[in-house]
């Protein structure tokens, strides 16, 4: 579809993303949009002319965050008006403020009216209509929103949506209710698009779905699976960092291990959320695999990869989690042995079966309680993996260059995400590679000398 909305000129716009790389990855698809219409970007929020918010329903912190956004605004909206009020943003310009991405039913209708324009994730394809409700003028064509070439936040490492959606229906999670259901990108444009960037140079890419061993599975037969989409990509160029974001233990099969096991460029890192260690848990969330399923899977990992860095994701405090079943999760932690966890304290989502089957019956007091706790055994565990890598020699990709009195302090990461920290008397470049080794384990990354 291709949609014919204004231009406008001298304005700006401003974005603000909640959640995981595939609401940064839609950002950068939306960025492309208003430079498209005339706007520029600005990293202050107190220069916009629209402030877009592309949000996450899936965890309560993150809709409260919006709420104290709106209200700043609403006060800037005001004085615009000619209302004396206290506080919002020190300009006095129109600001047009628009609401998308993963955002549930419920949240919307409290939301929605509270913006200027809510822009629908699930019909991303009505962008440019959308946009021409609040700019009717000048004229420009846009793509269906997949086809729209994102404004990548970096030079050198690119998230690249392969599909979006979910069909599994966790009882806790809103992402099928946010995004629908599980809709792949033609392996051809995604192709494309990761073969473009690698000519620009771009040194890490990092394919995004919900559940990546469900691509394709859509197009009923039309479109290669996720094993040869992945050694497709892997042979784009002779050396990159490939990664993955997220598989689900359930449908994690044996042809994409020997896949992964084929590529030359794909990190030794996966994600693979187990969620709790306790099987009566696992049941009530609807994950379909059991502890004993989840570590036969693992062993089967190890066994091709050694030394992959495992990483996952914890729900602490679900429904009738018991002191039983959280000490079960510790010793799965503890067994498994992960260096990377991404910790989250239960929050009921309106419209989940969780939702609607169970009581959220763990105080808000315990889930912090044992949110702290798994995050002290996360880093033990951290700073014992990182200390088995003193003196090993690993491959830096660069983020940061700072000076400090006459030493560069350089920060990066290693191939498996573990953050580098690098003094030098030269300043490192930016988005390069570079062969390190590595000297002090940290809590959180370690040190290293460039060789
Ligand atoms: N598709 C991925 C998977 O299957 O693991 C995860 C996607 S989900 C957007 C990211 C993470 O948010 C989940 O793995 C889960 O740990 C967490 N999460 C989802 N719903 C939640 C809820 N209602 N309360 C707390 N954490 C939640
Ligand atoms: Fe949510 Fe489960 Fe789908 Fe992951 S697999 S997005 S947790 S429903």
């Amino acid at each position: 579809m291709v949609t014919i909305v204004s231009m406008i000129k001298d304005k700006k716009f401003h974005l603000i993303i909640f959640g995981c790389q595939m609401n940064y990855s839609d950002a950068e698809r939306l960025a492309t949009v208003l430079k498209k219409i005339g706007y520029r970007e600005t990293k202050q929020e107190a220069e916009a002319d629209l402030i877009a918010i592309v949000a996450c329903s899936v965890k309560q912190a993150a809709v409260d965050r919006i709420h104290s956004k709106i209200h700043n605004w609403q006060l800037t909206k005001d004085k615009v008006n000619g209302e004396a009020r206290e506080g919002g943003l020190s300009q006095t310009k129109p600001l047009i403020t628009i609401l998308s991405g993963c955002v549930l039913d419920s949240d919307r209708k409290k939301l929605a009216h509270q913006f200027d324009l809510f822009i629908d994730i699930k019909k991303l394809e009505n962008l440019a209509h959308d946009l021409a409700s609040i700019h009717p003028h000048q004229k420009i064509a846009l793509n269906d929103f997949f086809d729209i070439s994102p404004s990548y936040g970096s030079s050198y490492r690119a998230y690249v949506p392969i599909m979006t959606g979910c069909n599994k229906f966790c009882s806790y999670c809103a992402v099928p209710y946010t995004r629908g259901r599980e809709t792949s990108r033609p392996s051809a444009h995604i192709i494309n698009e990761v073969r473009e960037l690698l000519n620009k140079g771009y040194k890490e890419i990092v394919l995004l779905g919900q559940n990546v061993n469900s691509y394709g599975l859509d197009k009923k037969g039309k479109e290669i699976s996720f094993p040869e989409l992945l050694i497709k990509i892997d042979s784009l160029s002779k050396h990159f960092w490939l990664k993955f974001l997220t598989s689900h233990p359930y449908d994690m099969s044996e042809e994409l291990i020997v896949s992964m096991a084929k590529c030359k460029n794909l990190n030794n890192y996966l994600h693979l959320p187990v969620q709790c260690g306790s099987d009566k848990i696992l049941k009530k969330m609807n994950r379909h695999y059991t502890i004993a399923d989840y570590k036969k899977l693992i062993k089967k990992i190890k066994k091709t990869f050694p030394n992959i860095t495992l990483s996952t994701d914890i729900i602490v405090g679900f429904c009738g989690e018991t002191t039983k079943d959280f000490a079960a999760t510790k010793k799965l932690v503890k067994d498994i042995g992960y260096n990377l966890m991404y910790i989250s304290q239960y929050s009921s989502r309106i419209g989940t079966l969780a939702a609607k089957m169970y009581k959220d019956d763990v105080p808000k007091k315990i889930k912090k309680q044992r949110w702290q706790t798994m995050n002290k055994q996360l880093t033990k565990q951290s700073f014992a993996f990182n200390k088995k890598l003193v003196g090993q020699t690993q491959e830096v990709l660069i983020d940061t260059v700072n000076k400090n009195a006459t030493i560069f302090l350089n920060t990066g990461k290693l191939s498996n995400y573990l953050p580098v920290h690098i003094k030098t008397k030269q300043a490192l470049k930016i988005g390069k590679f570079y062969q390190v080794k590595i000297t002090e384990a940290l809590d959180w990354g370690v040190k290293a000398k460039i060789i």
